[in-house]
């Protein structure tokens, strides 16, 4: 008997029938003998619908009535859910985020949760309940009702497994696992049996949406194994069966080991390039550049500096493409005159390309192959970065897709 938290998604909640689905699969867990907590989105459309709402009364809501509406959702949800396992003879009873208690900032729209409650959880299971908690949501210390930011209750779910000490998290949803790659762009793309949490990081980082950011995190610190399976599969199929489908987010390097060096492609299309030209080369340059840049909110990715000829260098980096025209703004408004540059160049179409994997720490060659294939296909690289799992480049964003799909193969990552 183990204790396992499930999560499910908005698609998995998105009907009578759907939420009929998910009571039949969570009975079938709870028949084996183990101790479960349910963790559900609003059913899909709903927060959209409900936030719309309040757009209309409006245009920028106070954040604590946003939190205290937009959190209605869940709240739906889990009673739905709590009765649809009733009416198949299950005990079941939800629990909203300030019942458990899920103690959260006071950060309104995007709070972090600072600790769960899991007394009452615990005396639930142990009298054979199904305890089913809403995602999104928490309570800060003055009893105000939070949300954890859009797709929180991917981290809403870890957190509660990690609080329970549960055995695993396995998050339900509209896709079957995490693959090498967007199967939308290279159609044999390969489903991960597993995927260490730092690659699952960089991943998500570099916009490969499974899960919530912050959910890879709770789970890499309170090494919670974490699976990602599909909510579109016969809810009675064995047990045995879907308890190893999906991918396991894991911990251990050497689950890894019988897996090709490099895990995926990860890619990023909505990229920019700022250069600052013919500034002079001295301390507190980057500083006095990317200082204004930081203070108007904007995030920077790559950074390089060229080596300075007669005391002038280049300067370049990247943001966001929706922050591209705020970025020239900043620096043509008051940096460039500030620091003495000569100009200042732009370029908004450009993409990310990159290629993760732990198995890059104990092996050489894994730049050169990249580059060497990308040189084949005759892609200039614009930029460089890496870090120890990571290898990405800067390209024009014509060549991504063609990037994408020639590293893929290069690596063998395809399906076999
Ligand atoms: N219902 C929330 C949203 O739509 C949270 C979630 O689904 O994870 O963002
Ligand atoms: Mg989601």
């Amino acid at each position: 008997m183990a204790l396992i938290v499930h999560k499910y998604g908005g698609t998995s909640m998105g009907s009578t029938e759907r939420i009929k689905n998910v009571a039949k699969r969570v009975a079938k867990w709870h028949d084996a003998g183990h101790q479960i907590v349910v963790v559900p989105s609003a059913m899909s459309g709903e927060t959209n619908r409900i936030i719309g709402l309040a757009k209309e009364i409006m245009a920028q809501p106070d954040p604590r009535e946003l939190d205290m509406i937009a959190s209605t959702g869940e709240q739906v949800s889990v009673g739905l859910l709590a009765m649809a396992l009733q009416a198949i003879g299950k005990q079941a009873v939800s629990y909203a985020g300030w019942q458990v208690a899920i103690k959260t900032d006071s950060a309104y729209t995007k709070a972090r949760i600072a600790s769960i409650d899991d007394a009452k959880v615990k005396a639930d299971l142990d009298a054979g309940k199904i305890v089913i908690i809403t995602g999104f949501q928490g309570v800060d210390d003055l009893g105000n009702i939070t949300t954890l930011g859009r797709g929180g209750s991917d981290t809403s779910a870890v957190a509660v497994a990690a609080a329970l000490k549960a055995q695993e998290c396995l998050i339900y949803t509209d896709v079957d696992g995490v693959y090498t790659t967007d199967p939308r762009v290279v159609s044999d793309a390969r489903r991960l049996n597993t995927v260490t949490f730092e690659e699952m990081l960089e991943m998500a980082s570099l916009g490969s949406k499974v899960l919530q950011i912050r959910s890879v995190e709770f789970a890499g610190n309170y090494r919670m194994p974490t699976r990602v399976l599909s909510s579109l599969t016969d809810p009675l199929m064995p047990l045995e069966e879907e308890a190893k489908s999906g991918t396991l987010i894991s911990f251990e390097e050497d689950t890894h080991m019988e897996q090709a060096t490099i895990t995926g492609i990860a890619f990023n299309r909505d990229e920019a390039k700022i250069t600052v030209l013919g500034v002079p080369d001295r301390p507190g340059i980057a500083y006095q550049i990317l200082g204004p840049v930081a203070d108007a909110n904007i995030e920077v990715d790559m950074i390089i500096q060229n080596q300075s000829v007669e005391g002038k260098t280049d300067f370049t980096f990247t943001v966001p493409r929706g922050e591209y025209q705020k970025a020239m703004d900043v620096l043509e408004g008051s940096v460039k005159a500030h620091i003495g540059a000569a100009s200042i160049a732009g370029d908004s179409k450009v993409s990310k390309v990159s290629v993760v994997g732990v198995g890059m720490r104990s092996h050489v060659g894994i730049a050169s192959q990249m580059f060497r294939t990308l040189s084949e296909e005759g892609i200039n690289i614009q930029m460089i970065s890496t870090s120890e799992i990571k290898i990405s480049v800067l390209i024009d964003e014509k060549y991504m897709e063609l990037a994408v799909r020639a590293l893929h193969k290069a690596f063998g990552l395809e399906n076999a």
